[in-house]
């Protein structure tokens, strides 16, 4: 292993590198532009561009692109050499501020949700300087942001920025009212936990389904799975180990502070976590680790599965999306401190969160909604589809005293005791962790566990930020009014949890109790993507987004679109490619089989007349019975499909329809395979188990 503080951020065009790249005046004017969002001169970007391609050049790098992040969720790249012709039929490498600034590429082929006719095919990406560029594959990636030639966004970007910028205006409004002059900018920070799976590239090639969809359409469950937690923090494989080593070497040459690793709860499946950054930043990083776990993957002959739900019966990924608050002198506005009871500033911002998560619960609802996110949510594994607050008991009994305006006596922190007086005594947390909660404050950070492991973490951050920012607007307008700053907070915060308070919840959310209970509450339980996107449109939600300039109302209406469509698409690809795999391979596998068993009952009957071929009829029945119910059910997902054409034009009525027909269809013929599964010989059935794809890297 080479030098870990040599190769961090070897490969990124960072602070360090450009204090001593760049002339000092132009080194200020890009931090102005960067920390004070100050437009910057062509003058300045030119400077700024010559000495990246210098830097890039030196490393070895050809190339130059626009990195973005369309809506299809992964990012975008186009690839242009530094050549510029010269004299002689010579070339020379050139880099120019425009270059650098703008791009244009044709931007036709990604989905616009009707933002841009195709023939208008003019889109921009434009530099993004708040986050470092950086070389990857010898190419110099410029983070940019991605918009129509009209200025809309096509991306996850740039409403991610808007939102930064408005949590920013409102939370320093607020800060100001409480007296704290010396507060200009906050910084929202981020970490993203990111599960995923591994499995060997020869097992993944050998299923359609993984290579298509990038989950199991079938599979039985094998004799073991996760019942024994066995998995969770055990030892890391030899195999697994090396993956994660070279893994953890490419992110730090990128600055990415990879940081945690362990086996999570399935088999197989595994996280990684980093420091936490500024939350574009955490964003731009978890792309790339994404991206990074897939390459680094296959040069270890495994595959990298970031779908939610690989494979059912066991737990699917999520992405743990830890969110805060700091401010300019690096401060986190909701660190507790001693005494979170007289913390007013810790308090008034927790209420914000408290009546943003309640007043947006659609919209959180919304930002984590996809295809394969909808198999984890409501399952027990994952939190439920209902989205509540988890504070810990500490944090409760001070909200119940101040909504109360009763005395609060702190509990004392309790010294652990093991029982065993080698182990040294330190004092216990005052709150336990709930892993059931949706979003949970925990410590000094709100955890929103909801996500699913292959969302880019730009859409819930957005949705998060932009929700605070509401809240905390509101209470702005209501403190620039009062006479009395201090009385007013204090009436804000005893109005907020008297409000709010029914988000909070630290039970069971798995449970059927909490279920209903949630209902008694009012809270929204929306169960499935094509159910929760719509949401998006709703008035509330256009005049927040509009209100704090984050998307406008078209902005909005074509994401709507995007994401049904996507799920329909999605839904779609998989109704697919199982018709393809029972028919081509399922049905002539089971056919093959019950034609060797009747054969050798035949040779069996030949040989020796009285013998009893009972068993072998037995099992000829069973399994022609299935093949034939097998081929009827491939022929309803096929009907389901075409049935679908009757939505044309109706994007909302068509995923409905996916959801409520198509993938119906799709389950009843799995139970079907998943039976056949288990009943034929393993010489001819035609994938490898899950047996087999859920314990051979080792
Ligand atoms: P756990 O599994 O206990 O939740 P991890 O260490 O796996 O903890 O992940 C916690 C994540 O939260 C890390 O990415 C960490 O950097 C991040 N985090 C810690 N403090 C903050 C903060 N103030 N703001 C945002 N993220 C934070
Ligand atoms: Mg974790």
């Amino acid at each position: 292993m080479s030098n870990v503080t040599e190769i961090f951020g070897s490969e990124v065009f960072n602070d360090t590198v450009m204090r001593s790249a760049l002339p000092q005046e132009t080194y200020d004017a890009l931090m102005e532009t960067i920390t004070e969002g100050k437009p910057m001169s062509l003058e300045t970007a030119n400077v700024v561009a010559s000495a990246m391609k210098d830097w890039a050049l030196k490393k070895g790098a050809t190339h130059y692109t626009h990195w973005f992040q369309p809506m299809t969720g992964i990012t975008a790249e186009k690839h242009d050499s530094f050549i510029s012709p010269a004299e002689g039929g010579k070339a020379i490498m050139e880099f120019s501020g425009k270059e650098l600034i703008k791009g244009e590429p044709d931007a036709s082929s990604f989905p616009s949700g009707g933002l841009r006719e195709t023939c208008e095919a003019r889109g921009y990406t434009a530099w993004d300087p708040s986050s470092f560029a950086f070389i990857k594959d010898g190419t110099l990636c410029v983070p940019t942001a991605f918009c129509s030639y009209g200025g809309e966004a096509l991306d996850k970007k740039t409403p991610l920025l808007r939102s930064m910028e408005a949590i920013n205006t409102q939370a320093v409004r607020v800060l100001k009212l409480m007296g704290e002059d010396s507060v200009r900018n906050i910084n929202i920070t981020v970490g993203p936990e990111q599960e995923y799976f591994l499995v060997d590239k020869n097992l993944y090639d050998m299923r359609e389904d993984l290579v298509f969809t990038g989950r199991t359409l079938f599979g039985a469950k094998p004799p073991k799975g996760q019942e024994l937690d066995d998995h969770y923090f055990g030892v890391i494989k030899p195999r697994v180990s090396a993956f994660m080593k070279e893994l953890d070497e490419e992110l730090w040459k990128l600055g990415i502070y990879a940081k945690t690793k362990h086996n999570e709860a399935a088999p197989a499946q595994h996280e990684l976590a980093p420091v936490f950054t500024t939350v574009n930043i955490a964003t731009d990083h978890n792309q790339l680790t994404m991206e990074m776990m897939k390459k680094v993957a296959l040069r270890h002959d495994l595959v990298c599965l970031l779908h939610e739900k690989p494979f059912a019966g066991v737990n699917g990924s999520g992405k743990h999306n830890n969110w805060s608050i700091s401010t300019d002198g690096g401060e986190n506005i909701f660190k507790p401190g001693k005494n979170p009871h007289d913390n007013k500033r810790f308090i008034l911002f927790l209420c914000a969160v408290i009546k943003a998560v309640d007043e947006y619960q659609d919209l959180l609802r919304v930002c984590i909604s996809t295809a394969g996110n909808d198999h984890r949510l409501g399952g027990d594994e994952a939190p439920p589809a209902i989205v509540s607050l988890y504070l810990g008991e500490q944090i409760e009994n001070i909200l119940e005293a101040l909504e109360n305006d009763a005395e609060y006596n702190e509990k004392k922190r309790e010294k652990m005791q093991s029982g065993a007086h080698v182990i040294p005594t330190f004092s216990k947390d005052t709150a336990d962790r709930n892993r059931t909660s949706p979003l949970a404050f925990t410590g000094n950070k709100f955890e929103f566990r909801m996500l699913g492991s292959a969302n880019s973490v730009a859409g819930p951050n957005t949705v998060f930020n932009t929700i605070v920012a509401e809240a905390l607007c509101q209470f702005a307008d209501e403190l620039e009014n009062a006479d009395d700053v201090k009385k007013a907070i204090d009436d804000i915060i005893r109005k907020t949890i008297k409000k709010h308070k029914r988000i909070i919840f630290s039970g069971n959310n798995y449970s059927e109790e909490w279920v209903k209970e949630a209902e008694k509450r009012g809270l929204l339980n929306i169960a499935s993507t094509p159910e929760a996107i719509p949401y998006l449109i709703d008035k509330k939600n256009i005049e927040l987004f509009t209100k704090h300039a984050v998307y406008n109302e078209a902005e909005l209406e074509a994401r709507c679109e995007i994401l049904l469509e996507t799920y329909a698409k999605t839904v779609n690809i998989e109704a697919l490619t199982m018709v393809d795999m029972i028919k081509k391979d399922i049905i002539p596998a089971v056919s093959s089989y019950t034609e060797e068993i009747s054969n050798a009952a035949l040779a069996k009957k030949a040989f020796v007349k009285s013998i009893d071929t009972k068993m072998e009829e037995n099992l000829v029945i069973k399994l022609s019975k299935l093949n034939a119910e097998l081929y009827d059910a491939a022929g309803a997902i096929e009907k389901a499909i075409s049935d679908s054409s009757k939505f044309d034009g109706n994007v909302v009525g068509l995923s409905r329809f996916y959801r409520e027909k198509v993938l119906e269809a799709m389950n009843k013929a799995r139970v079907i395979v998943d039976e056949l599964e288990v009943n034929t010989s393993r010489e001819y059935w035609p994938y490898p188990t899950y047996a087999d794809l859920l314990f051979s890297v080792n």
